[in-house]
C-alpha cells in the first residue's frame, strides 16, 4: 500500500537491523486517518471473506483493530497478555514469545468472547518471526473458530514468519512488506 510505504519512508526510523521504529503514527502517537485507510484496504481484500469479527493482541493491534472494526461493522476482540501460568478456566490461552521485549507471555481471550460460529480476521501492526499470529491461530483453533486470514501492516518479509504461515495456508495481506532494511542503508521494500 503506497501510502503506507511512503509514511515509512517518510517516518520510520530503523533502530537496528530487525527493530522498525514507527511510533509516531503507528505504536504510539496513532494516526487513526492512516489507519482508516488500511482499514478500507483490508475491507477491500477480505471483501468477500465472510469476517464476523476481529482478533488482536495488545497492545500494539488494539487501536488498528478498532478502527478496522468500524469499517468492517463487527466486534473486535483483543489478547491480554499476561504473565500468570495461571490458566483459570473459561480462557483460550496460549504462550507467545515477544519480539520487541524478548519475554514469553501468555495471550489469553475469554471463551465468552469467541466461538465456532466466528469467522476471524486476524490483526496485527508488525509481522516478524509470527510468534503473535502463532498464538491468536492457536486462539482461534481453540474457539473452534475459522480464520479468513491475518492483516497486518508492517510483514518484515525477512524475517520469514510470514513466510512460515502462510505456508500453513493462512492468508496473510500485510499492507507494506519490507525486504530488507538496515539503520546505514534504510528501507527496502519487496
Ligand atoms: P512476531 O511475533 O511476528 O515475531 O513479532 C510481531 C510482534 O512484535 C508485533 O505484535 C509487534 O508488537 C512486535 N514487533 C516485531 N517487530 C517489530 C518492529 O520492528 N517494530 C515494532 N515497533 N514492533 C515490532
Amino acid at each position: 500500500m503506497e501510502l503506507l510505504e511512503a509514511r515509512i519512508r517518510q517516518d520510520g526510523r530503523v533502530l537496528s537491523p530487525d527493530i522498525l521504529k514507527v511510533d509516531s503514527f503507528l505504536n504510539q502517537q496513532l494516526d487513526v486517518q492512516l489507519f482508516l485507510e488500511m482499514a478500507k484496504e483490508w475491507r477491500r481484500l477480505f471483501a468477500d471473506a465472510g469476517v464476523n469479527k476481529l482478533l488482536t493482541i495488545e497492545a500494539g493491534g488494539i487501536g488498528l483493530a478498532a478502527v478496522t472494526g468500524l469499517v468492517f461493522g463487527c466486534p473486535v476482540v483483543f489478547a491480554k497478555k499476561s504473565r500468570s501460568r495461571n490458566m483459570a478456566g473459561g480462557v483460550y490461552a496460549a504462550e507467545v514469545h515477544s519480539f520487541t521485549h524478548g519475554t514469553v507471555c501468555t495471550a489469553q481471550v475469554s471463551e465468552t468472547y469467541l466461538s465456532a460460529s466466528d469467522r476471524l480476521l486476524l490483526i496485527d501492526d508488525f509481522l516478524a518471526n509470527g510468534a503473535a499470529l502463532d498464538g491468536l491461530l492457536s486462539i482461534a483453533a481453540q474457539a473452534g473458530a475459522s480464520v479468513a486470514g491475518a492483516g497486518i501492516a508492517v510483514e518484515k518479509a525477512f524475517q520469514g514468519g510470514g513466510d512460515r504461515i502462510r505456508a500453513r495456508g493462512v492468508r496473510v495481506e500485510a499492507l507494506a512488506r519490507i525486504a530488507s532494511m538496515s539503520p546505514e542503508t534504510g528501507i527496502r521494500f519487496c
